[in-house]
């Protein structure tokens, strides 16, 4: 028996610092594997070179435990290795001969799994002590066996072997009892080599008899060889795809709407197939269903930094062996190559989606409302996709129609330009809540659109800034004449003086609580709501960013809800108001007017002596009286302002038509509703 020391350079440093960069000690068993695929590859390759001229045979690699033993296996009929080549490739870490191979046979280099660094060197993460037998393919190689506890000490002697091939033993520390377990076995299987190109057997096949689970004695093989991105896409039906994603995603019931696959060899290589899946909502939870892989062995399925953030909402495979495996996130998201991958999947899924427009556009269409936050997602973040997706992404309006940007706007061009010549594009969040001001619209000739996404404030935001000289309204924002302006004039038909009366009326009879009114009055048609609740479009913004947790919004959230209660000064009810309100406390009111009027008069007087004065040189009996002539105007203003409160606490009808305002935008509850029925049925009598 030969005894040595493993050749320890500064190169081969990397087994120790493996041991911290490896978070999970779980990946040995990936090491392992990919290292009996590779082995396994090459004895292929040298036979279809010719090199090998034995009899191939059967190449699955075996995994197999000893629970007892504490011992797990993995064995393959691969290339094998001589005394000499574990000397060189496993006692001298620093060499790799994988890329020694690479060098050898070029051009069949990608059937050869790319290497993960000195991935043997893993197992000693969960082992005390590891075996290798091994016979060479090569003829009148001797086997051999080399025991080695994780020191730089090991052993090295003949033994008996009768097959080509290498069995891996890995007797597992304390630590790693874990791994001794069929089912955590499985699970690393599942989850590391579920699409490697070699067939692996772990446990028997099972079956089902008399209500039983018996062993069928046949050897299970865990993975598919060949799945479907590794195929040519002309060889793939539609179903060959459905069925893929159903293998990917055991547990996902929704069907993909359709996929994407990416085969590229310049400049760099890339295989995988993309799903777009139903997105409905929360865009967080649908995140990181991309599995990435290498040459078909799993690396991850956290892919940001690796490809753009919206594209992790999509699903499916990416297979590469120029994405660097082994190095921290921050590195991947600043190497060019990734950076060029990338941008290259960003267009291919863009061209995908253009293509599928252009070709079937009712199809297009019906697949949009799945579609819509992905699309919007990419066009707010990737610039390039924007770029892209101008041309194909699509608005929907209130009946359900589709419209690309282009056609929308020729479509309100006309009619909802305003007297700025700004195109205003009217929307609506909630169908039902905002119905009267959907038909209001309708009923001008204007048409409005469904925003009713997650993504659409933002995104409404984002086209504002996009599309020249457009604005973006919500329905209910304002009142209908003055959603879209066409001019400037507002001939008022009730004067001044009695708006000003009414607006402590109306006061007097808001509802009390966390929201504010204002109120103000417009001049709508007589056959116009009595009352219209509206709210200012740019604070509603403000406030639903705040909400979904917009940066510095913050300001806006605090800020107490704020309504407009627009009063329509033509209509009947509000013209018997006033005349009602005239007959009780019109001679009230008069009084304190007549009351005012010389206090008026004598401020008036008081203003033109001291109008060319400098303040330095108005004296003080002047100052003196002019602070007590607004104190008086002041508390007659207030006694004005509480006859006409007191008047409007007593004014059904003005409580009636708010409540029915507020009734209308589903803002009337509770004990409000209520006393709103009780009334309603006393003024009915
Ligand atoms: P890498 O696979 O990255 O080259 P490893 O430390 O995993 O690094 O393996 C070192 C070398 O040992 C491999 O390149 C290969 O030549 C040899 N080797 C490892 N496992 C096997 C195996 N199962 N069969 C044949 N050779 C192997």
């Amino acid at each position: 028996m030969q005894k040595g020391k493993i050749g320890v350079t500064t190169e081969n440093i990397f087994p120790i610092i493996k041991k911290f960069l490896y978070s999970d000690h779980e990946i040995f068993l990936r090491e392992l594997i990919s290292n009996a695929v590779d082995a396994t590859q090459k004895l292929k390759a040298l036979s279809s070179m010719g090199d090998f001229k034995g009899e191939i045979g059967d190449t699955t690699i075996k995994v197999s435990l000893d629970e007892k033993k504490k011992t797990l296996t993995v064995s393959d009929r691969g290339i094998g290795m001589t005394s000499e080549e574990i000397e060189k490739y496993i006692n001298q870490i620093a060499f790799s001969s994988a890329e020694e191979f690479l060098e050898k046979y070029k051009d069949k280099a990608d059937a050869i799994i790319g290497h993960f660094g000195l991935g043997f060197y893993s197992s000693f993460m969960v082992s005390k002590q590891v075996e290798i037998i091994t016979k060479s393919y090569k003829d009148d190689a001797k086997a051999v066996k080399w025991v080695c506890d994780g020191s730089p000490e090991y052993s090295l002697e003949e033994v008996e072997k009768e097959d080509r091939g290498t069995d891996i033993i890995l007797h597992l520390d304390k630590e790693s009892k874990e791994f001794a377990e069929e089912h955590r076995i499985n699970e690393l299987l599942k989850k590391y080599c579920k699409f490697l190109p070699v067939e692996i057997a772990f446990g028997e096949e099972k079956d089902w008899k008399d209500g039983k689970e018996v062993s069928t004695g046949k050897p299970k093989i865990i993975n598919n060889t060949k799945p479907a991105w590794t195929q040519k896409p002309a060889d793939l039906k539609d179903e060959d795809y459905k069925s893929f994603y159903r293998e990917l995603y055991p547990m996902t019931f929704d069907e993909p709407l359709f996929n994407i696959h990416l085969n590229v060899d310049y400049p760099f290589n890339l295989t995988g197939i993309l799903y777009f899946p139903k997105i409905k909502n929360n865009v967080e939870i649908q995140k990181n269903k991309i599995q990435l892989y290498c040459n078909q062995v799993f690396v991850t399925d956290s892919v940001e930094g690796i490809v753009p953030e919206f594209l992790t909402l999509l699903h499916g495979v990416i297979d590469s062996p120029d994405i660097p495996l082994n190095v921290s996130r921050s590195y991947l998201q600043s190497d060019s190559n990734v950076k060029k991958i990338s941008n290259h999947i960003t267009k291919k899924v863009a061209d995908r989606l253009a293509e599928l427009f252009k070709k079937d556009r009712t199809e297009f269409e019906n697949k949009w409302d799945n579609l819509k936050l992905f699309i919007e997602y990419g066009m707010l973040t990737e610039e390039k996709f924007y770029e892209k997706a101008v041309k194909f992404a699509l608005f929907k309006n209130i009946d359900g129609k589709y419209f690309t940007f282009e056609e929308y706007e020729k479509l309100i061009k006309e009619n909802q330009t305003d007297k700025d010549k700004r195109l205003v594009y009217l929307y609506s969040t909630d169908r039902d809540a905002q119905f009267s001001y959907i038909e209001a619209a309708k009923a001008k000739g204007y048409d409005v659109l469904i925003m009713d996404g997650q993504l659409d404030a933002h995104f409404i935001n984002h086209l504002e800034q996009k599309l020249k000289d457009s604005s973006f309204v919500r329905v209910d924002s304002d009142i209908i004449d003055k959603l879209i302006r066409k001019d400037d004039k507002t001939d008022s038909k009730i004067p001044q003086e009695q708006k000003d009366e009414l607006i402590p009326v109306f006061n007097s009879q808001l509802p009390d609580g966390k929201i504010n009114f204002i109120v103000q009055f417009e001049d709508l048609a007589e056959t116009d709501a009595p009352i219209v609740i509206t709210q200012n479009e740019f604070m509603r913004r403000m406030k639903d960013m705040s909400a979904m947790g917009g940066g510095g919004m913050g300001f806006y959230g605090d800020l107490p809800e704020s309504y407009n209660l627009v009063v329509n000064a033509n209509h009947p009810l509000v013209n018997s108001i006033i005349a009602d309100k005239d007959k009780s406390v019109g001679d009230k009111v008069k009084s304190v007017l007549d009351e005012m009027k010389p206090v008026e008069s004598e401020k008036e007087a008081l203003e033109k002596l001291t109008k060319d004065k400098k303040e330095e040189e108005i004296e003080q009996v002047e100052k003196d009286k002019k602070e007590e002539l607004n104190k008086k105007l002041e508390e007659l203003r207030h006694k004005k302002e509480d006859v006409l409160k007191e008047y409007g606490k007593s004014n059904k009808l003005v409580k009636q038509l708010i409540d029915l305002a507020l009734l209308a935008n589903n803002m009337l509850k509770g004990e409000d509703l209520n006393k709103f029925v009780k009334r309603s049925v006393e003024l009915i009598k």
